[in-house]
């Protein structure tokens, strides 16, 4: 009885601890978990850790990477680089999924270290330039903040970055932060062409305000607008910004085993973006009843 009490007691204050610091990473150990570096299709490799997504595009041109996630995740991103061959300092441009410190903190680094030019949607540009402190929700928490980094591109929805004949293509999916960016790119493997998409976000956050949320007034009418966009884009496999959102972990084991074609996953792509839909629609009924 008085071990259930205390891991009641203790899941409680887990939880509890969770929702106040979403983001911190000592609540996710997968977080900074190196993970081994491979390719996904074409020149898509992840070069990411147990759940934080990165991924770099190489091409003749140089390479491109998405997500430098945090400061400390830095070194296993390079590690991971390298391990396929490639040298670090040849990232010439760095993209990220949104303005959170999970994603984007060790951007200033990354930028040291190797010249890269960082593009970034304009709903995020102030708050990557800012280090975090303009951010609608974490602005205000230090454990949420990091070294600013400077914006050479402004991204727009549609935009596209070119480098070494690869092409991507910015996909604005806001609600979870105001330049929230789902990537796609287009692959060959095997001749055939199949269809990249990298998930921004489409999660709301433990204490996000959907209904009268003054430091971003327009975020429900956003999350609406990024799901009819994650709706309409045409998906064989499916990547996002956490490892979690398509179960890499999973595929990778099959991979591993041998079973081809893992990551392509358009029926998965669906029921999650469905899922989170659902959860997001959820979530703004019950406050519009007044019962945040
Ligand atoms: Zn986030």
């Amino acid at each position: 009885m008085k071990v259930a009490k205390f891991s009641l007691r203790l899941t409680l204050f887990v939880f509890l601890a969770s929702a106040t610091f979403p983001l911190a990473a000592q609540n996710n150990p997968a977080w900074l978990t190196p993970f081994p570096a491979f390719r996904i299709a074409g020149n898509l490799y992840y070069v990411g850790s147990q759940d934080l997504g990165s991924y770099l595009i190489a091409t003749p041109r140089g390479l491109i990477l998405i997500n430098s996630s945090f400061e400390a995740s830095v070194p296993l991103i390079k590690k991971s680089v390298e391990s396929l061959g490639f040298r670090f300092s040849d990232i010439n441009i760095l993209l990220i999924s949104h303005a959170h410190d999970d994603h984007c903190s060790g951007s200033e680094q990354i930028i040291r270290l190797t010249g890269a030019k960082y593009y970034v949607m304009a709903g995020d540009v102030s708050v990557v330039e800012s280090g975090g402190r303009t951010d609608f929700q974490y602005g205000a928490q230090k454990a949420h903040h990091y070294p600013p980094a400077h914006v050479d591109r402004v991204l727009h929805d549609g935009s596209t970055v070119s480098l070494g004949g690869t092409v991507l293509t910015a996909h604005l999916t806001p609600g979870h932060t105001r330049g929230t960016t789902t990537w796609t790119i287009d692959e060959a493997e095997n001749g055939h062409v199949l269809h990249v998409v990298i998930v921004g976000s489409p999660n709301v956050n433990p204490g996000y305000k959907l209904v009268g949320n003054k430091t971003y007034p327009q975020i429900a009418a956003d999350y609406h607008h990024g799901f009819q966009v994650l709706k309409s884009l045409s998906c064989d496999i499916f990547l996002g910004a956490h490892g979690g959102y398509y179960g890499m972990k999973e595929k990778y084991k099959r991979w591993k085993q041998g079973e081809s074609g893992v990551f392509i996953d358009p029926a998965g792509y669906k029921s999650f973006i469905a899922d989170r839909e659902q959860a997001f629609e959820a979530e703004l009924k019950r406050q519009e009843a007044g019962m945040q």
